[in-house]
Formats: C-alpha cells, structure tokens, sequence
C-alpha cells in the first residue's frame, strides 16, 4: 500500500493537533524512504476555530472540510459543511481508509459510528462514543470489518502488552476488531492505571470545594478542558473502564483501576499464570496516536524517553471510592447496562458543563450523575435513537437540578 487517506475529526483539539504532528513525522519518513506509506490527509472537522481549520487544510493540502459552528472555507476545489451533522456528511461524503475519532464528547457519534459502519479503520480517542454507544459501534465494527484502533494511552498500553496474540499465536483470538481479547482465555484481567489527577492527595471536603482553576491543573498531562476535569473526578478512568469493556469484551469484575502517580507504566494485562505485562513510555499522547498508525509494526517516533535508571520508585495504590465515587458509577453502569452509559456520559458531560462555568460545586458531578442515572434508570440499546434519547434525558435532567 503506497498510501492510505485519513480523516481527522476534531483536528483543532489536543489529540487532532498532534495526529496532524505524528502525520507530518511519518510522512517525513517516508520521503526518505524509512517508512512504507504516505498518509494523505483527504479530511478534516472541528467544532469552531474555522481559521486554525483553514490554515491545517493549507498546510495538509486537504480538500474537505466541516465545521459545526461557523462556515468553513473551503479550497478552491474542494467542499465544505457546516453545521451540528457537518462531521458526520464530510465522512459520508469522503473516500477515506482511516478515520482518526477525536471529537470531544458525545458530539463525535454520529461521525464515529458512520466511518464504522463504512467499514473504515477508526483510530480512537472519542472514548464518549463507546461509552454511550458501545453496543451499537462494536457490532457495527464486527459487520463491517473497520478495525477499531485506540489512542487512548491506557488502551493502546493494553494492546501492546497482547500483541503476542493478536500476531498469530492466540487462535482463539478473532474477529475484525483488533485488538482482540475478550474471548481470550488466557488473560485474568486488565489493570488500568490512573495519575489520581490534581486532587490526589486532597480531602473530600477539599475536592468538593475546588475551583475550575485547580481542577484544570493537571499534574502530568496536558490536555483538552473536558478530559482534564474528568481525570480531577477520576470520571475519565470510570469512562476508560467502560472503554476497555466494549473495546475489549470484559466484565467490569475484569477491569481493574491503579492510581500510578508517576504515569510511567500506562496499563497492564494479567495473565492466568500469574504473569503480569505492562507498556511504559513517557507522558506523551504521539507514541499511542503512532501506534495506531503503524500497528503492527514500529517505527521511529518522536516521544521523550523515559530514562529508567532516573526513576527512583514507582507507586501503585487502589482508587479511594469515597473521594471519587466517579468511578463507581461506571461499573454500575457496565452492570446495568443498555443506556445506562449513555445516561451516565450525558450527565457527566451536563455536569462540567455547569461546573466550568461556574453554576455548581466540583463535588455537585458525581452526584448529579448518580442521580440522573437512579432516576432514568436503564433501557435497551437497539438503534441510535435509544441513545440520542437517553442523552437527551440525562441532558435535561441535570440542567433541571442547576441553580437558577
Ligand atoms: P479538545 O477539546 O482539545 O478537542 C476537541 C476537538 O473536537 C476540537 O477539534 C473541537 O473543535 C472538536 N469538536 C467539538 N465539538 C465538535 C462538533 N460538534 N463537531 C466537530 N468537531 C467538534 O479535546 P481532546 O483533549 O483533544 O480530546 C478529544 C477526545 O480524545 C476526547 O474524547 C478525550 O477524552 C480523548 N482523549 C484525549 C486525550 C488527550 O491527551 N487530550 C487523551 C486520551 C483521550
Ligand atoms: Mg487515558
């Protein structure tokens, strides 16, 4: 394969500005001749920021564009959309091999589910979109042949640590998913780690109390607004558990959390003989984004070392559920089931909504959420509009609940 034409969508964000990095790196390589492949970027989608979207489809020489809010401009001969489903026509309306899903929340569905059901390699970040509409997208996946490729750190560090047996030697192992290991009989469990977030060390009372500016001051990472206050509550680990549940095929009993402070060892799998594998690597979201891309092979990247003869320890410790009772919501939620992830997603997207614009106490997140998800209950996933009307209903349940 000569080259293979991407999609990015939410290209103005964290993940989407260093995707269009690690495109530029592997390119780069490539003209010298180290690498196979050129990538050749046929689409890009924002939410807003029409002028950076402008300037990425100059740079990238890109010829389709969509922009949910504001009119994008496109090139001479190209095409634009706008509007709430823009992301969503562009992919329709676009030949792509890979689509990178990097929208923030359950605004990148539609489009995720659309390139899936194309049967269009999905490199994923949007852990929203399985959260809320795993049992749609994972089945879809399995009919349609579209691989569904992770980004998330945690995921990908799953992944590499089975690569033995996505690479031939796990028989049991199938399916158009990769990476594959639900069925796979070998593995006990998988550990997800966790930075604990700013409010690691903090009192209950103290992280019930704290601002948008603390919450916002992530200790290790540097990412978008919405991730990095669900990394403050603990929520994104509770969203990565219900992630690695739908990407995976694991019960919630199989899928383990570890606060690791240091963010060196980004996950690991358990195996049935007692034999642990972890992935470590420095903080730096381009080596999973590579990954994915090079999947499955490696190739030279451009991330920070970490230099192990420097660390002088590294600290694992189970999650306080009392502090964060974030993360107990989402294995309610995998036990629950149908629309409870979806309920559980929009509430908490409600919920640091109104907390970044200052209408609620940090503490008051989890607790709209659990309440939300008491009140609607759960019903059967069969078709999209389940999950749009369950998010439209933990939507209105918690702007009912926010002061005045
Ligand atoms: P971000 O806020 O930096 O970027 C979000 C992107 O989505 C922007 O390009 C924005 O314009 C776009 N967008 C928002 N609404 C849109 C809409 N309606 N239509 C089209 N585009 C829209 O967020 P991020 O940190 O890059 O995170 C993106 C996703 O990746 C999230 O699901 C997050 O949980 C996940 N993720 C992020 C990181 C990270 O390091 N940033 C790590 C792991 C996973
Ligand atoms: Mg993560």
């Amino acid at each position: 394969m000569a080259s293979r034409r991407v999609i990015i969508l939410g290209s103005t964000g964290s993940i989407g500005t260093q995707t269009l990095e690690v495109i530029a790196h592997l390119n780069a390589l490539h003209d010298r001749g180290e690498w196979h492949e050129r990538l050749e970027v046929v689409g890009l989608a924002a939410g807003a920021r029409g002028d950076l979207l402008a300037r990425q489809a100059a740079e990238f020489g890109v010829r389709h564009l969509a922009l949910a809010e504001g009119e994008p401009t496109a090139p001479a001969d190209g095409r634009a959309w706008s509007g709430v489903a823009a992301a969503e026509q562009m992919v329709q309306a676009t030949d792509a091999d890979v689509v990178v899903a990097a929208i923030v929340g359950a605004a990148g569905l539609a489009a995720t589910l659309a390139a899936v059901e194309l049967g269009r390699d999905v490199v994923l970040a949007n852990k929203e979109t399985l959260v809320a509409a795993g049992a749609l997208v994972v089945p879809a996946a399995e009919r349609s042949g579209a691989k569904l490729l992770p980004v998330d750190s945690e995921h990908s560090a799953l992944w590499q640590c089975v690569q033995e047996l996505s690479a031939g030697g796990g028989a049991t192992v199938g399916g158009a998913v990769a990476p594959p290991m639900g069925e796979t009989p070998t593995i006990e469990r998988l550990i997800l780690t966790a930075s604990g977030g700013p409010f690691r060390e903090w009192s209950r009372e103290a992280i019930e109390r704290a601002t948008p500016k603390e919450a916002l001051n992530h200790p290790t990472w540097s990412m978008g607004q919405k991730v990095t206050i669900d990394s403050a509550s603990l929520m994104n680990k509770g969203l990565e558990v219900l992630e690695a549940h739908w990407l995976y095929g694991l019960g919630g009993d199989r899928v383990d959390v570890l606060v690791h402070p240091q963010v060196i060892v980004h996950s690991m799998v358990e195996f049935i003989d007692g034999s642990v594998m972890a992935q470590l690597g420095s903080a730096d979201m381009r080596t999973p984004i590579q990954y994915a891309f090079t999947w499955p092979t490696r190739i030279g990247g451009r991330a920070e070392r970490v230099s192990l003869a420097d660390l002088t320890r590294l600290d694992f410790e189970p999650p306080d559920l009392e502090r964060f009772p974030a993360l107990g919501l989402a294995y309610d939620a995998i036990a629950a089931g149908g629309t409870s992830g979806a309920v559980l997603n929009a509430a908490n997207e409600s919920a640091v909504g109104a907390f970044l614009a200052g209408r609620i106490p940090f503490g008051v997140i989890p607790t709209l959420v659990r309440d939300a998800m008491e009140h609607l209950g759960s019903a059967g996933v069969t078709s999209m509009g389940d999950v749009l009307d369950a998010d439209a209903r933990a939507r209105a349940f918690v702007a009912q609940r926010l002061p005045a």
